[in-house]
């Protein structure tokens, strides 16, 4: 019987940087606030909280102390958030992940140049929040196809950008099936043209490069525990790709949620999560596979 962590998973550099910037301030102050759940992983929060990391709003800003600290995590947020802070004499700890600055400055200079901004993406998550503050709120949010081919005006130029944790595929399909559509609007010029139309492909390497190693994964293993934050959107996408390949994938927050019926009759148990799963949880779950939940042979 063999348990295995697989290799690929644990937190991309984003998120890593985000917690080195957390726990390298928290050894100059004893308490730091971090703008939202500074990771989706509810075991990682926790041990950040012991260390002094406390989970804020931008409606507690008020409340707080001239002075404290507010760290932005790896999604960043809109540019409000930082007038917000300067109002009330906070001082803001910026870990937004560079790959997501760089998403947020291309949509600005689109914006800027009176673009009609749609993102891929799902409406409440903190880093679409933080996309459409850019565009002072004018961008579009289309969390599918569906919503896609509701979106009627294009009298604008039109540009579809991406959350950087959405799936590739169905980015590329929402794509192709908006320039198809946009064809039949045609721009009244003299040379009747079809309506602009770009499509920038803004996902985030660290995920979609992680497809293929996962699905190799998957595959190898009898059953794939996957271990993510249930609020992780990057987890639910590798947790149904693991699906895919495997039916046997089971997917947990904490150990104490495994189930022994799940590991009757195998011979291997990958454990694996998302980007913003934690590497001594995933030793944990081994751990505690290995301890309690291995049926032992009797002679
Ligand atoms: S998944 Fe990519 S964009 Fe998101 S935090 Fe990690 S490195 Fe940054």
């Amino acid at each position: 019987m063999k348990v295995i962590i697989d290799k690929g998973a644990g937190f991309c550099w984003g998120v890593v940087r985000a917690v080195d910037f957390a726990q390298n301030e928290l050894k100059t102050s004893p308490k730091v606030y971090s703008l939202g759940d500074i990771i989706h992983n509810t075991a990682e929060v926790k041990r950040l909280n012991a260390l002094g990391l406390e989970t804020v709003t931008v409606a507690d800003f008020p409340k707080l102390e001239k002075g404290s600290k507010i760290l932005i995590r790896a999604h960043g947020e809109p540019p409000s958030t930082y007038s917000e802070a300067l109002k009330y004499g906070l001082e803001i700890i910026d870990a937004t992940c560079p790959v997501v600055t760089k998403v947020q400055e291309r949509i600005r200079k689109f914006h800027l140049k009176g673009f009609q901004i749609l993102i891929f993406g799902k409406k409440d998550h903190a880093e679409v929040i933080g996309l459409k503050g850019v565009t002072n709120g004018d961008a579009k949010i289309i969390k599918n196809l569906e919503e896609a081919l509701q979106v009627t005006d294009f009298s604008k130029p039109t540009v579809l950008f991406s959350q950087t944790t959405m799936d590739k595929s169905d980015f590329a399909v929402i794509a192709a099936k908006l320039r198809e559509k946009i064809q039949e609007f045609v721009v009244d010029t003299m040379e009747n043209q079809a309506a602009e139309f770009h499509a920038k492909d803004t996902i985030c390497g660290q995920v979609s490069g992680r497809e293929k190693k996962l699905r190799e994964f998957a595959q190898t293993m009898d059953v794939i525990v996957f271990a993510a934050g249930k609020k992780s959107s990057n987890g639910k996408v590798l947790f149904n790709i693991c699906k895919e390949e495997n039916p046997r994938t089971y997917f947990i927050e904490e150990k104490n949620e495994l189930q022994k019926e799940w590991f009757e009759g195998v011979q291997s148990i990958g454990i694996t999560g998302a980007t913003s799963t934690p590497h001594w949880l995933m030793s944990d779950i081994k751990n505690e596979i290995e301890l309690n939940y291995l049926q032992t042979e009797v002679f």
